[in-house]
């Protein structure tokens, strides 16, 4: 039997999620997926809250992980108790609520990315990778343009960034990318020196120490490699 080439396979993936032969997924991300992916945000939010929290001590207000476990359980009560015809409805409630509900920079910065995500995806039931990459993309220039922030500054986009470049790198989603590139793109934030945000005020004692923001990144992007590796 001929194997299939990964051309033959992208064919298929409009209705069905599958492996290509370079492990990348052919897939395009419905309701379901967005709604797992928030899940298992939360529970890392949860879980890693006091960490985040630790990481926001010496070079912050020691409130992220605080904000983040709020704003994640705020997100999972709402997407819970709705029904969503588009990816696009959800990210917007997500968006909505992460900017209503944390009281930190973070909210707004999180809830920024998602509500530009949810405007690039809008108007169909899956999203395609091509999609989801723009998105990402348009994700980030939202979160520069409200954070007044460039890469390099040891904020979440040190993250952010990172992903939309691996994701447009590549041609379909890949678990793996994803959670290599959030964990390393997280661990180079340590030796940073803060020029926005609060731990712009420690100048160079902000050195050494990852920045929370990215490490929240972090846990969300490695939730959604979780995802996608389930529905593989
Ligand atoms: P706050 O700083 O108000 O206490 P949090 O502690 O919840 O809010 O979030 C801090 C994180 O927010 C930082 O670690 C950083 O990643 C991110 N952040 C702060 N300011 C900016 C900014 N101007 N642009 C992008 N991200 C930022
Ligand atoms: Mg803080």
């Amino acid at each position: 039997m001929a194997v299939p080439d990964k051309n033959d396979m992208k064919v298929n993936s409009i209705y069905f999620s599958c492996f290509s032969m370079e492990g990348e997924f052919l897939m395009e991300i419905d309701v379901q997926m967005i709604l797992d992916w928030m899940k298992k945000t939360n529970e890392k939010m949860q879980e890693n809250k006091s960490y985040l929290t630790s990481l926001d001590q010496p070079i912050g207000d020691g409130d992220h992980g605080i904000n983040m476990a709020r704003g994640f359980q705020e997100v999972e009560n709402k997407v819970t108790k709705e029904s969503y015809a588009t990816p696009s409805d959800v990210l917007k409630d997500i968006a909505m609520t992460l900017m209503s509900k944390v009281g930190g920079a973070s909210g707004p910065l999180f809830g920024t990315a998602f509500l530009k995500l949810s405007t690039a995806v809008k108007g169909s039931e899956t999203v395609s990778y091509e999609s989801f990459v723009n998105g990402i993309e348009q994700a980030v220039t939202g979160v520069k343009q409200r954070g007044k922030a460039e890469a390099g500054e040891k904020t979440m986009i040190d993250v952010w960034f990172p992903i939309s470049e691996a994701l447009r790198e590549n041609e379909a989603f890949s678990a793996d990318v994803l959670v290599d590139t959030a964990k390393q793109a997280m661990e180079n934030t340590k030796e940073m020196l803060a020029t926005k945000g609060r731990a712009a005020y420690f100048k160079e004692k902000s050195q050494g120490h990852i920045d929370p923001g990215s490490a929240s990144s972090f846990y969300l992007f490695e939730a959604l490699s979780e995802v996608l590796k389930e529905r593989a």
